[in-house]
């Protein structure tokens, strides 16, 4: 059962904010020593939490432990370990070569901290997704303000106490609150603002950030498609595909939201399907109902928008292959297979954000790709397939934030790879070498010497400088 939530008030925003000024400036000079010693404080009271975490989650929504310390903890403390254990070389100034006109110039761009940075997150994994960029953010040496989601407030208490073990209000504050809290907050002139959320509150983000010219990284959501072609290994496909949807009960933003399939391999692909959802989470209705392993939906209010997304479809001619089971006062979604599902149907055309998977048949991949290209960028896509040629095509005729061949979701716990969007999907990339650059500043430093081309510039400019720069311009255009 969700508690309420309380907006937090202005002055002490305003102060928190103030109080973080005079760090932010200090910290510019920060060592990677002073910022691994940051990072080591943060996990060590993340780990002395984790029990607290565990309630923490299933008191907000039936999360089981496995999951949170599969999909929360584990994934939080290895970006820490991978941040501490890099840091040292990320921080060191890039040398850059001359080129032809800044001959006789050395020079290398510097990581600085942005300043001060204000990380608002989503519901849906709500330690992961403030403590990642939280993460980045204290290794590119910045101060930082949070703003958790009101829908998971349990949690939201829990990271409150985590970050007040390991800091100092004005190094890094939790502020809780909702819409009128989040909104207080983007009036600031932040440094830099990293949200994370739908595509709809993410315009409201980069609106407000631009009365203050603040830089954003926004990681969105969206409708993430999957593709088994003819030559997939169905099997396989299925196992991995359904642990993908239905961790989480299907909140997650890469989650496959709908899948085509070859009309030669769907019946094979469909009854995979069916046989490992009762594999993993029971034979009947009753028994999936209350199975542990299954997380629950965050609210009433979601549950009764799946609940709806249900009806539409099936008003519409879409028939339910399994699942649809609905129970809005426990806030629990049956994990669920749609067939026939018309296009126009709302569970095609909104992000799902829940435990139910459209399969479509498809018999021209052209056709899936024209499709797919029709929509919006997806953070994500998913293609299964033996076929490279199929592979290729995909990978080289859509565009998406992220791709996985063969697999899924896991391209997110890949701390050498970029995590984030593109256009309506987000804007910007995290983890790794990348949070830290979304964080730092690149500055661009040139040491003086000898240019020669730059004495042409000097005035006063006469008729031989003008020859001298005709030819430059010449030779610039080779
Ligand atoms: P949301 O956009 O409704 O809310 C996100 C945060 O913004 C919350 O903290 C909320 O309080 C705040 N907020 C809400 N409305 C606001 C407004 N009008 N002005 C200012 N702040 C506001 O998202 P959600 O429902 O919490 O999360 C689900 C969405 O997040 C999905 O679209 C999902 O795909 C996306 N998501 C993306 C990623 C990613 O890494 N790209 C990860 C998780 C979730």
């Amino acid at each position: 059962m969700n508690t309420p939530f309380q907006e937090t008030d202005l002055s002490t925003i305003q102060a928190v904010f103030e109080a973080q000024a005079a760090t932010a400036l200090s910290w510019r000079q920060s060592t990677a020593a002073q910022r691994i010693e940051r990072l080591e404080r943060l996990r060590t009271s993340l780990l002395a939490h984790q029990e607290a975490l565990h309630e923490a989650f299933f008191a907000d929504f039936h999360k089981p432990r496995f999951e949170v310390d599969g999909t929360e903890l584990v994934p939080s403390l290895d970006e820490i370990r991978h941040n501490i254990r890099c840091l040292k070389r990320w921080m060191r100034p890039t040398r850059v070569r001359a080129t032809e006109l800044t001959l006789g110039t050395r020079a290398h761009v510097q990581y600085q901290p942005r300043g001060r940075c204000l990380i608002i997150a989503p519901w849906n994994y709500p330690l992961y997704m403030m403590v990642s960029p939280l993460v980045s953010a204290l290794a590119a040496g910045n101060t930082a303000i949070l703003k958790p989601s009101e829908m998971a407030p349990r949690v939201a208490q829990m990271l409150a106490s985590i970050l007040a073990q390991a800091f100092a209000p004005q190094e890094v504050a939790l502020v809780e609150g909702g819409v009128a809290t989040s909104q207080a907050l983007l009036a600031l002139p932040f440094d830099h603002i990293f949200f994370t959320g739908s595509p709809a509150v993410g315009k409201v983000v980069m609106a407000a950030a631009a009365k203050n010219l603040s830089s954003v990284t926004l990681e969105l959501g969206g409708k993430s498609p999957a593709i088994v072609d003819e030559t997939a290994d169905i099997q396989e496909a299925a196992r991995v595909l359904l642990w993908g949807k239905f961790v989480n009960a299907g909140q997650t933003c890469i989650a496959p939201d709908y899948l085509y399939v070859h009309a030669s391999v769907k019946d094979a692909f469909v009854a995979a399907c069916q046989a490992t959802i009762r594999a993993r989470y029971g034979d009947s209705a009753q028994q999936q109902r209350t199975n542990p392993d299954f997380t629950h939906i965050i609210n009433q209010r979601h549950t009764q928008r799946i609940q709806g997304l249900l009806e539409d479809a099936t008003t519409r001619g879409a028939r339910v292959l399994c699942g649809a089971q609905v129970d809005t006062a426990g806030n629990y979604v049956a994990p669920t297979l749609l067939d026939q599902v018309p296009m126009e149907a709302r569970v095609m055309q909104e992000e799902i954000f829940g435990p139910v998977l459209p399969i479509i048949a498809y018999t021209d991949l052209q056709q899936v790709i024209a499709a797919i290209n029709a929509e919006p960028k997806p953070l994500a896509l998913y293609v299964w397939s033996r076929k490279q040629s199929n592979i290729d095509r995909v990978l080289t005729e859509t565009s998406s934030g992220g791709a996985c061949v063969n697999h899924c979701v896991v391209h997110i716990a890949h701390g050498n790879l970029p995590f984030g969007g593109v256009n309506n999907s987000g804007i910007g990339s995290s983890h790794g070498i990348y949070g830290f650059k979304a964080f730092s500043h690149e500055r661009a430093v040139l040491k003086g010497g000898w240019v020669p081309s730059i004495r042409l510039f000097f005035p006063p400019y006469t008729a031989g400088r003008a020859k001298l720069l005709k030819y430059l311009v010449h030779w610039v255009r080779r």
